[in-house]
């Protein structure tokens, strides 16, 4: 079975413009581009999994999103990392567009695309980790049975707690995440150079 990361899409691995569709406009995140590649290293599959309510609320159509898609492909490649995969869910109970405005199981903080996604490619959830920029990321990485990171980069504003809103770490960036993600494997397996390491700073 494969180990993955999964990736909140705006305001994690690019800036967060609301609503944005527009491929020019998009921009990855500082750290983005290191912090992929350090996963792709340790042998993780990258999976972006990003709630698109505008599609739902009638501000872009659901192909535009395929646009969005090949131009973040594009930017990631140019800087050697490759997705495995990308989810999305379109939908909102509160949307205006009927066949989108429906209570579903994949808007996070659901866990629904991570269950998708883990069937799709063969993913241990109990060995993946969801990394996001607010606690809904959080909770829908838990709820699905992952480990998770909180990127503390200001773009959470209401800290609403719950038993599954707790990250196991937070950093500053994907870069961070990456490191700190590759550093607990390495002593989960007992790495000889890397437990020296921890031994030699703490
Ligand atoms: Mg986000
Ligand atoms: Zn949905």
């Amino acid at each position: 079975m494969n180990r993955a990361i999964f990736l909140d899409k705006d305001g994690t691995l690019v800036e967060d413009v609301p609503y944005n569709v527009d491929p020019a406009r998009l921009k990855l995140m500082p750290g983005a581009l290191e912090g992929l590649t350090q996963w792709q290293r340790a042998g993780y599959k990258l999976v972006v999994i990003s709630n698109q309510s505008g599609v739902a609320r009638g501000i872009f159509p659901e192909d535009a999103l395929a646009g969005v898609k090949s131009r973040l492909e594009r930017l990631l490649a140019e800087g050697g990392a490759a997705l495995a995969g990308f989810y999305y869910c379109p939908h909102l109970p509160e949307g205006t567009v009927p066949a989108y405005a429906v209570d579903c199981e994949c808007r996070k903080p659901a866990p629904g695309l991570l269950f998708q996604a883990a069937r799709d490619l063969d993913i241990n959830l109990a060995a993946s980790w969801f990394v996001g920029d607010i606690l809904n990321d959080v909770e829908a990485g838990n709820r699905a049975g992952c480990r998770t990171v909180l990127l503390d980069n200001g773009h959470e504003t209401e800290w609403v707690q719950g038993a599954f809103r707790r990250p196991y770490f937070v950093a500053a960036d994907l870069n961070e995440a990456a490191f700190l993600i590759t550093s607990e494997a390495d002593r989960a397996n007992g790495r000889p150079d890397m437990l020296k390491l921890v031994e030699r700073e703490s």
